[in-house]
This record gives structure tokens, C-alpha cells and sequence, in this order.
């Protein structure tokens, strides 16, 4: 109905007018951040993430005093900081390399408009002051020689991808062709179903798409046998297809930007087998750039070995010797020369700095080839990640739970074993959990948190997901405050098999988005050794429960797969028996393993079990694994939760676990031990202090 109602165009004026002001509040800062720029070209430091840190704070606290979403307030402003620091960078690398300055830029890219390639320009070009032409190739080699015969100034070349792996062909044509690197660009890929209206999967017949992204969406597919898959030369052009055909039937996978541009509709979004999927491209030139020693680089490396004893060993030593930290590394065969090979290397440090410098000087030593492809502004390493806000846990001055974006460190100091405890260790039916043969704690990392280190990681959620308004509060809650991982059951282990047993997949997606929605990693149980591998492939943590501790076949399975698994304790294991199944999960290949303390089954009845917080110390002297401790389920009771809590902290646990509830009334399962947000809060507000 477009009637004309007075009101309503009164209303969508305003809005226009809202929204030029916010596109001329954009302008002026981009001017702002220019003169800036100017100032830095000569003195301080060109990333401050404690700023940007502080920054994101405030805006999140003026967000929220205005009723605005603190998600919303950071998601926006991280796009405008990423924006802006790009921008600097981009003019302190100019201001070097005055040569490089051009009003119009051409930029080479594989495929067509609205492919991935052609995404990962845009958001590399986009913050350059210059008109930038994008250009669709049909080849990587033609791309690179219109960039080495100085038809193209730039090409945007990828090079690997997180599922799929590397590209060998982009690999080999960088060995070849004589062009260098000068940047690096990370692109999210959200493979989406396109089609010209929203209809029902059923209704599809036939699917177009890259087949890269086709391999990347097997399980999806294979739930459509109805279907019949067709290869396409990229993913934009398979999106161009079903809208020429105007076939209701047709569908293609590409971006959600491809839709957009060829007027579709997304009707199924993040159909790729693993939920983080991302393609790393490479920035190719003509010439190398300077890189001001203030931006985080990475260089990258061809070269080839002599054929010598330890000759590989030998260059890494070199790198690792001028404390440069190595990327990437990644072999590939050296044409004409069977069984000899080709190495890549990327390492954090730029050519300006003399170590990096001497580090290659001496590694000329060790190669018979020695190709450097250049320095270039690093996307990927932990300098390069989005500033968090501060948590909302109260008034503050520095974050009690900070992102701990750091890698993780090898202590100064072993922790002290005594003699007598490595002897009676000799023992013990473990080994590989054992301190015998792992000193130095195990630190294992878990989305921006680091389980092990000196900083306690903070796990909350409700005892099961119920719904997607239960869920999402939660987590917004979580984050708000600063935890660290969203918990929720999917799959419940119940006394009774009348009680509520949990949404499995269902509420599987559900924690999904929710983790996704507040960048919070998920931690959930899973109870049959079927399930194992689709809940892994979703969740950041496999929890193994107190019941299912000495299932031998769930353990054997969680030795097999590449995901931390929080191990809880049976309810009548002694500690032995506990480390004996964790070493189950290591023996079987799986060394990331986290151990909960949930209480035990005592003559005391006051609580649900009796939280054997000595168990922390203990199992801290025996094992170099992480320990935390899940006060709910001992407790039973949400009032003593948070006293248990600090406890735990106080022993010296690596981490908590426990359970909150919007509702805890109306919770479908261990209501009387969940937190209300309220207490929540408060608890870590304490545990802040
Ligand atoms: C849980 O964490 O929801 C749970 C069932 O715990 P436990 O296995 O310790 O009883
Ligand atoms: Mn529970």
C-alpha cells in the first residue's frame, strides 16, 4: 500500500535528514583523522589499542544512556576505528613511498563484480585517498602480468583459506612472476543460498557456485539430494546466472553482497561446514613498499634449501635466533627438480628493522634460493585485532578481564614440584597429563581468552538453551559484564527421562547465534559419540559431563577431534580416576583438555554435592592441565554460588563456570542454582575487585 499518508513522509524526512547529518559527522572525522595523520607522520605511536579500548568504553556508556544496544554502539564505531586506522596507515606508507601516491588507482582482481576477490579489494582500496578502478580478470597469471607490465598498479591475489587451505596456484605463481607484496587483506566469507525470491529449499533444483565454495558447503549440500550441482568460474557470475535465467528453481552460493547487487534473496545464510571461514588474500605491486617500523608488519619469503643435512631447520633457526615470529610456512614442490621443494615463509618484522635485515643476510647462508616478496601491513596477527569495549561490571578504572589477546607465555618460573611428588607421579596410571612430562603449565586459547594463564577465565550461561530470547540475553549479559564464553546445554543428561532433555541441534544453532551475535565463544556438552563431530564443528569447547566421565568410548572420541574438551569431574571419581580419563582424550591424540571441578557426592546433603575446592591445588601440582571449577551444580542452591566463586578464584582456579538465568523461576532446568542477572553482576563486580 503506498497511500499517501502525510505522517509517514513527515517521518522518512527526518530520517533523511538523520542520516545526512551521520554521513557528514563521517566526513568531518575523516578530516579530522587526515590532520592527524599529518601529525604522525613525524612523532608517536600509530596504534593505541588501550585508546581505542577506552574509546569503544565511552561510546558503549553513551550509547546506553541514550537506550542504544552496546553491540550495536561497537560493531558500528569498530567499523569507523578500522576505517580510520587503515587510513593512517595508508598515508604514513605513501609518505614513505612518495612514488606510490596516485590520484586513480587500478586494481586487478579474479572474477566478477560482487565475487569474493573483488570484496577483498573494495576493503583494501576503499580507505585509499585516490579513485580506484576495480578490474575483473579471468586468471591469476593475467592478473600478475598486467601488474609486472605495469597495466594494473595493483593485484588482490588469494592465497589461502581457513577451511580449504592453501592455493597452490597462487603459491607457484609467486616464486615465478617478478612482483612483490605490499599488503595483505582478510576477508570474512559467509557463504549464503541466493535465489530471485525467498522460497522454500524444496522448491530449489539446481545450485551454481565456485567450487571452492561448493567444497565448502558439502553438508549443507548433501542435505539437498534433490538438487543437482553445478561448477561455476566464480561466485558472482553463478549469482548473474540465476537472475539472467529468471528461474525460480535456480539458486547460487555467493555473498550476501552478491545478492545485493544482482537483486536476490538470501534465503539461507552461513552454510559453510566450519563456522569461521576465512580467506587470506596478498596485495601484489610492482615494486616492494617501505613500511614505516610503526605498523605491525609481516614479511614474506620464497625460498629454497641446499641440499644439506638440517638445511630447513637451519633457516628457521635463523628466524627464530632474531626472535621473528613465524606465520606461516608452507612447501610446495620446485619445478623440474623432483622431491626437492619450495618454501614459503611469512614472519612478523619489516625489512627496515636491521634484525630482520641480518636475519636474511644469514639466512642466504642456508638457501640456494632466497626470494623476499616484501613487507607489508600485517591483518592478521594480534596487533591487528578489533579494541573490545570494557566490561559494564561497574565503576572501573582498568579491565579486570582484559581480552588477554596476548600469546601465551612460558613462565619465568616453573611452578615448584617437589621431588617426591614427580616420584610418587611415576606411579600414577597417567602420563601425558602427568607434570613428569610436562613441566610448564598447558595454556590453550579460547576465542580472545586464554585458558591456563594468570588471568581467570570467566564461563556463564544457563544450565540449558530454551529459547532464542533466553539465549540471546544471556549472552548480551555475558558480555556485557565481561565474561569470557557463553555456556548452554543442548543435549541434557537427566535423572529422570521425563524431565526436559534439552533442544539438541535446535538449541545447537541457537547458542550459535548467540555466541556469534556478542563475539562470545561456546562451550556445550555432548553426551554420544555420534553427535561429537557436528557439535564440534560449531562449538569452541566439547564439554564432557560429570556422568559421562568414564565413558570410555565418548573419551576415545574426544582424543580424535581438534577442540579443547572441558572434562568435568564424575560425582564419585577420585582425582586419579579424573586425570586417568583426561589421559583417555591425550593418548588418543587430543591435548587440550580442561578439567572442571563440579563437586562431589559426599554424606552431606545441604548441598547438590560438596565442591572439593582442594581438589584445585592438588590437581595443580599433579597435572600442567588447566582446572576450573563450576560452583552451580556443587551448590545446588544460587545463594551460595557466589561465595563458592570467589572461593574457587581464591584456590587458584584457572577459571568458573556458572549457570545465570533471565528467569530463574521459569528456568526449564537447575533453576534453584542459576544466578539471576542481578546477582550476576554484582558476583562480578566482586570478583573484579
Ligand atoms: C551441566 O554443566 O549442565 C551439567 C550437566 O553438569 P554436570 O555434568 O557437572 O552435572
Ligand atoms: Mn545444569
Amino acid at each position: 500500500m503506498y497511500a499517501m499518508n502525510p505522517a509517514l513522509d513527515e517521518l522518512r524526512g527526518a530520517l533523511d535528514r538523520i542520516d545526512g547529518q551521520i554521513v557528514d559527522g563521517l566526513a568531518e572525522r575523516e578530516r579530522v583523522i587526515d590532520q592527524i595523520s599529518s601529525l604522525k607522520l613525524t612523532e608517536g605511536r600509530l596504534r593505541d589499542t588501550a585508546r581505542e579500548e577506552e574509546l569503544l568504553t565511552r561510546l558503549v556508556d553513551l550509547g546506553r544512556q541514550a537506550g542504544l544496544d552496546a553491540q550495536y554502539v561497537t560493531r558500528l564505531f569498530r567499523e569507523i576505528l578500522d576505517h580510520s586506522v587503515r587510513r593512517q596507515q595508508e598515508r604514513l606508507v605513501d609518505d614513505r613511498n612518495p612514488s606510490r601516491y596516485k590520484n586513480a588507482l587500478r586494481v586487478f582482481y579474479q572474477g566478477t563484480e560482487g565475487a569474493y576477490s573483488h570484496l577483498a579489494a573494495c576493503r583494501h582500496f576503499g580507505p585509499r585517498q585516490a579513485e580506484v578502478e576495480y578490474c575483473g580478470c579471468n586468471t591469476f597469471e593475467e592478473m600478475l602480468d598486467a601488474v609486472g607490465e605495469g597495466r594494473a598498479d595493483y593485484a588482490v591475489l588469494p592465497i589461502e583459506n581457513t577451511t580449504a587451505g592453501s592455493i597452490n596456484e597462487a603459491y607457484d605463481l609467486l616464486a615465478r612472476k617478478s612482483v612483490a607484496l605490499v599488503g595483505e587483506e582478510i576477508l570474512e566469507v559467509d557463504h549464503c543460498l541466493l535465489a530471485l525470491e525467498d522460497l522454500p529449499l524444496s522448491r530449489i533444483r539446481r545450485i551454481y557456485s565456485h567450487p571452492k565454495a561448493l567444497d565448502q558447503c558439502t553438508e549443507f549440500l548433501r542435505g539437498l539430494s534433490h538438487c543437482q550441482v553445478e561448477s561455476y568460474a566464480d561466485t558472482a557470475m553463478a549469482a548473474r546466472k540465476v537472475r539472467d535465467d529468471q528461474d525460480l528453481s535456480q539458486a547460487a552460493i555467493a555473498s550476501e553482497q552478491a545478492a545485493r547487487l544482482y537483486g536476490l534473496t538470501v534465503i539461507r545464510r552461513g552454510i559453510a561446514n566450519n563456522k569461521e571461514n576465512f580467506t587470506r588474500f596478498v596485495v601484489v605491486a610492482r615494486e616492494p613498499v617501505q613500511v614505516d617500523p610503526r605498523i605491525a608488519c609481516k614479511t614474506s619469503v620464497v625460498l629454497a634449501t641446499r641440499h644439506e643435512e638440517g638445511a630447513l631447520l637451519k633457516c628457521l633457526s635463523v628466524l627464530h635466533a632474531h626472535q621473528l615470529n613465524l606465520t606461516k610456512l608452507e612447501s610446495r614442490p620446485r619445478p623440474q627438480t623432483p622431491w626437492e621443494y619450495i618454501f614459503y615463509i611469512d614472519f612478523e618484522g619489516s625489512l627496515v628493522e636491521p634484525r630482520v635485515q641480518d636475519a636474511l643476510l644469514r639466512l642466504a647462508a642456508h638457501t640456494s634460493f632466497l626470494k623476499v616478496l616484501g613487507s607489508y601491513p600485517a591483518r592478521t596477527t594480534g596487533g591487528a585485532r578489533p579494541a573490545e569495549p570494557r566490561p559494564a561490571a561497574g565503576p572501573m578504572t582498568a579491565s579486570p578481564f582484559p581480552a588477554q589477546d596476548a600469546v601465551p607465555t612460558e613462565p619465568e618460573t616453573l611452578p615448584t614440584t617437589h621431588a617426591d611428588v614427580l616420584k610418587e607421579l611415576e606411579r600414577k596410571p597417567y602420563k601425558l597429563v602427568a607434570r613428569t612430562t610436562r613441566m610448564q603449565d598447558s595454556q590453550f586459547r579460547i576465542g580472545r581468552a586464554l585458558v591456563g594463564g594468570d588471568r581467570p577465565v570467566i564461563i556463564a550461561g544457563p544450565c540449558s538453551v530454551e529459547s532464542r530470547e533466553q539465549i540471546l540475553a544471556c549472552a548480551r549479559i555475558v558480555k556485557e559484564l565481561g565474561g569470557h564464553v557463553l555456556r548452554g546445554g543442548c543435549f541434557k543428561p537427566r535423572t529422570s527421562p521425563y524431565a526436559f532433555q534439552g533442544l539438541g541441534y535446535e538449541a545447537l544453532d541457537l547458542l550459535e547465534e548467540a555466541g556469534k551475535t556478542f563475539e562470545l565463544p561456546i562451550v556445550t556438552e555432548v553426551m554420544h559419540p555420534a553427535d561429537l563431530q557436528a557439535v564440534a564443528r560449531k562449538a569452541d569447547v566439547i564439554q564432557l559431563g560429570a556422568r559421562n566421565m568414564q565413558n570410555f568410548s565418548l573419551l576415545k572420541e574426544c582424543g580424535r577431534i581438534d577442540r579443547p574438551i572441558m572434562l568435568k569431574r564424575g560425582m564419585m571419581a577420585s582425582i586419579d580416576e579424573w586425570l586417568a580419563a583426561a589421559e583417555y582424550i591425550l593418548a588418543h591424540g587430543n591435548h587440550q583438555v580442561i578439567l572442571c571441578e563440579r563437586g562431589i557426592r559426599t554424606f552431606e546433603t545441604a548441598t547438590r554435592n560438596t565442591l572439593d575446592l582442594s581438589a584445585v591445588p592438588v590437581v595443580k601440582e599433579l597435572t600442567h592441565l588447566p582446572i576450573i571449577v563450576d560452583p552451580s551444580h556443587a551448590c545446588g542452591v544460587w545463594r551460595w554460588v557466589p561465595e563458592m566463586t570467589k572461593a574457587a578464584l581464591a584456590a587458584g582456579a584457572h577459571g568458573v563456570m556458572v549457570e545465570i538465568h533471565p528467569d530463574p523461576s521459569k528456568a526449564l532446568s537447575d533453576g534453584p542454582q542459576a544466578l539471576d542477572f542481578e546477582v550476576f553482576r554484582r558476583l562480578m563486580q566482586q570478583i573484579a575487585r
